[in-house]
């Protein structure tokens, strides 16, 4: 190791003893004398206190980014992340350009699902990693989509270059058997028995190499997936270039998306800009060296959230297209130009640095999951105001415990080194909440305490795909 990577190691080390130091001291002399306190007092103590430990953390965040910088294993990153990425899009490319088409095997899904453009693309997928783990050519009937008429091909790439059809020798519905040419598939929602291909489910012969490389394996294998199938069209690729140059968007740069209109207090609580901005200013402040400009890129479905920002945040550049945001309501939501809104918005979401959003949205998943295939690894490069990352209709995965922990107080639960744990969610306060399979209790417990173990399903390998 380089003597800077011993030197910040042991920094580290230190730092977070100080870090330890300076809380336990502070919450002591806040014991002995929060009695005498005015509330103005009080206040400006804590505040001052939340600022120290802020910096604290800041510094040690800044300090491991450097470590990994300093720990010489930035070259190997980044190559394995290219080698893994093309050996997957080789294989794709190879499932899907069979020789004869007449004589492949096909998977059939209709691209018909009654939701959202996010939603759709992740209906896709699941069909993807099912014809994946099946090893027949995914063909998608898309004409009279509900986005557009002409269908998936208005805006992607063909899935395949050299067969397209559904028509085969012979036909089931999933799960069929093999020797059934043509299978088609249902909806996640309605598919039984459940194709144990879909999320979590990662390769099995990829596995090791992806825990390796990166923080959330599900999420890199979706983005790849995401990277094979929303290849845009020519004219789509011109309209991304030309609204990145008409709203001015450079990096360094940090995307927000508000999901409001009919996703508040059906299937989301509403959030006010500013708890977004709180995260992005976190970030802005962790960042090194400084940027010039705070720039921010902010999508919605309703346009008075780019103006509302705007006007509140004057020492940001907040860009984004009211006019946009204004296709996206759920009257006009279903049409061609609100097609084009969608792909350009989530796009540019997925080129952002850092993306701060609600996981609740399919919008910000797909954006969260496209950024992947940009970084080695981006799984931190997000702050989500509600849900963990999940994957809609996915099989069940527990996290598994890692550290023992007694319950403290009302609402905790007991945790054992190896108990498989449902996590419902991440409250962002330092406790999850979830469903121990061991004890049948629900409750709360400290996030640190868990890992989510990687699914590692034994795919077919592709023997004939050069590694
Ligand atoms: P979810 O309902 O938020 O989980 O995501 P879906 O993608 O399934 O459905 C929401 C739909 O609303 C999107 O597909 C868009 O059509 C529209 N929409 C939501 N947020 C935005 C946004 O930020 N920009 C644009 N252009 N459209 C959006």
């Amino acid at each position: 190791p380089s003597s800077e990577y011993e030197e910040l190691r042991r920094r580290i080390r230190n730092n977070v003893q100080e870090t330890w130091y300076y809380i336990n001291a502070e919450l002591s002399k806040l014991r002995k004398t929060i009695d005498k306190l005015s509330y103005e007092q009080r206040e400006k103590k804590i505040q001052d206190t939340l600022k120290n430990v802020w910096d604290h953390k800041r510094s040690l965040i800044i300090d491991i980014d450097r470590l990994m910088k300093a720990d010489g294993y930035d070259e190997w990153r980044k190559k394995e992340a290219k080698e893994l990425s093309d050996l997957v899009q080789r294989r794709f490319r190879y499932l899907q350009n069979p020789n004869d088409c007449n004589k492949a095997r096909k998977l059939v899904c209709s691209l018909n699902k009654g939701c959202g453009f996010g939603c759709q693309i992740h209906h896709i997928t699941y069909c993807f990693l099912v014809a994946y783990g099946t090893e027949r050519t995914l063909i998608i009937r898309s004409k009279g989509w509900r986005y557009h008429k002409d269908g998936w091909e208005s805006v992607f790439k063909p899935l395949s270059e050299t067969c397209v059809s559904p028509i085969g020798a012979s036909h089931a519905n999933w799960p069929g058997d093999s020797s059934k040419q043509v299978i088609s598939l249902p909806i996640v929602d309605n598919v039984y028995p459940k194709p144990r291909f879909q999320p979590p489910s990662v390769p099995a012969d990829l596995a090791a190499r992806l825990e390796k490389l990166h923080g959330h394996p599900l999420v890199w294998w979706v983005g790849q997936v995401l990277k094979y199938l929303m290849r845009p069209q020519e004219h789509v690729k011109k309209t991304l270039n030309d609204a990145k140059e008409r709203l001015g968007f450079k990096k360094p740069i940090v995307g927000i998306h508000v999901r409001r209109t009919d996703k508040v207090g059906t299937e989301a609580a509403y959030h006010d800009i500013d708890e977004y901005m709180v995260k992005v200013e976190q970030y802005f402040d962790e960042l090194e060296p400084k940027p010039e400009v705070r720039r921010v890129f902010l999508a919605s479905d309703d346009p008075k959230v780019i103006t509302t920002a705007r006007n509140r945040y004057s020492n940001y550049e907040i860009i984004g297209d009211p006019e946009i945001a204004e296709t996206a309501s759920v009257a006009k939501r279903y049409s061609d130009s609100s097609l084009q809104g969608i792909i350009i918005d989530i796009h540019l979401l997925s080129e952002c640095d850092y993306l701060v959003c609600t996981f609740s949205s399919q919008v910000c998943r797909v954006a969260y999951e496209l950024m992947q295939t940009y970084y080695p690894d981006a799984y931190n490069r997000f702050a989500s105001l509600d849900d963990i990352y999940y994957y809609g209709g996915q099989n069940p995965h527990p996290h598994q415990a890692i550290l023992d922990h007694k319950p403290r107080k009302e609402g905790e639960i007991e945790l054992k080194v190896g108990d498989l744990i449902e996590v419902f969610g991440n409250h962002w306060d330092g406790y999850s909440k979830g469903y121990n399979t061991r004890t049948s209790m629900t409750g709360l417990f400290p996030s640190f305490k868990v890992k989510n173990p990687v699914d590692a399903v034994d795919f077919p390998k592709y023997p004939h795909v050069p590694l």
